[in-house]
């Protein structure tokens, strides 16, 4: 299981350097192993900060992250690195992250080489065996990315991760780019995948409906905030929190959604000078004066089910 609280301070520069900015804030996240977990909210609202985190690229300035039960910081150096190699991250984009100089063969061959994963004499096997993994021909390992499609770049970058056997990946807006059809094979891809390696997933995206067929569970932050956490069937038959339900709203294909709402409206304010209270209330329909003042806490309504919002307290 991971565990996080924390918080960042940032980017800001020279003029603000006395602020901190909460991109995560008291968030307690726990993957458990084999499950899949979407973690949604707008850009901004600091999911990608927590994944990051999770992930071991970037350092909590507070609180812990554990893996498997024990803090990374506490971990041998040895320790420490199979950690980083069992969490692997997907990006929204990877061809950012793929050396254009490099064929497609080296690419996916060059860390599992490095960690010592492969036999000698195994490679270009294994490469592969990841490419097929990920749904591309090995015919094509000695090509540029460039020479590649959206979708087949993304497949390069899975077979990558994959190359170095992880048991966790976090996908950080990892299909967002891609045309809608496109969209739907790469999560196929990810599914296919949970089943044949025993994969556990963080699938962090902007968009519900993008979480709602792959999650087991589905948690929504709000400016660093988890404002709603429960099992993903829940969030869709019962959402709670107002903003989880402006959420669902701009999911397009239940109608009956969007009679009740319409949307999330407005800016999603600056996470350097958040609104006091419940952060979401200038935007909320339903704001009360102690909204404005009073931070709600996050708690059970149902079994497994928590929300962070005033309007429990009446019920
Ligand atoms: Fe809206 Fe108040 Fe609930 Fe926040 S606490 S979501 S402002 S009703």
């Amino acid at each position: 299981s991971l565990d996080f609280a924390g918080k960042l301070a940032k980017k800001l520069g020279a003029k603000v350097r006395e602020d901190v900015v909460h991109a995560v804030d008291g968030v307690d996240l726990q993957v458990r192993k084999g499950e899949v977990v979407g973690l949604v909210g707008e850009s901004g609202c600091g999911k990608s900060t927590l994944g990051r985190m999770v992930a071991g690229i970037m350092p909590p300035s507070a609180g812990t992250v554990l893996w498997h039960g024990r803090d990374l910081k506490s971990l041998s150096a040895a320790e420490a690195r199979q950690a980083k190699l069992r969490t692997q991250m997907i990006f929204q984009d990877p061809y950012a992250s793929l050396n254009p100089r490099l064929q497609v063969q080296e690419i996916v061959g060059e860390a599992p080489q490095v960690h010592g994963l492969v036999p000698r004499g195994g490679l270009e096997t294994y490469v592969d065996e990841q490419l097929r993994r990920a749904g591309l021909d090995p015919a094509l390992k000695r090509r540029y990315p460039h020479q590649f499609s959206g979708g087949q770049r993304q497949r390069i970058g899975i077979a990558r991760a994959l190359a170095v056997q992880p048991d966790f990946l976090v996908c950080d807006e990892a299909v967002a780019a891609l045309d809608v059809s496109i969209q739907a094979q790469i999560l196929n891809l990810f599914m296919k995948l949970r089943r044949e390696l025993d994969l556990t997933y963080l699938f962090i995206s902007h968009d519900l409906g993008v979480v709602e067929h792959l999650s087991d569970r589905v948690v929504i932050m709000y400016l660093g905030r988890v404002v709603e956490e429960a099992p993903a069937e829940e969030v869709f038959a019962r959402p709670n929190h107002p903003y989880t339900r402006a959420l669902l709203a701009e999911v397009p294909r239940i109608e009956a959604r969007k009679r009740a709402f319409a949307g999330v409206k407005g800016e999603i304010p600056s996470p350097l000078n958040p609104p006091s209270g419940c952060h979401f209330h200038p935007r909320c329909p339903f704001a009360m004066e102690r909204c404005k003042a009073e931070r709600p806490a996050l708690r059970e309504i149902a079994p497994g089910h928590r929300s962070a919002c005033h309007l429990n307290d009446a019920a």
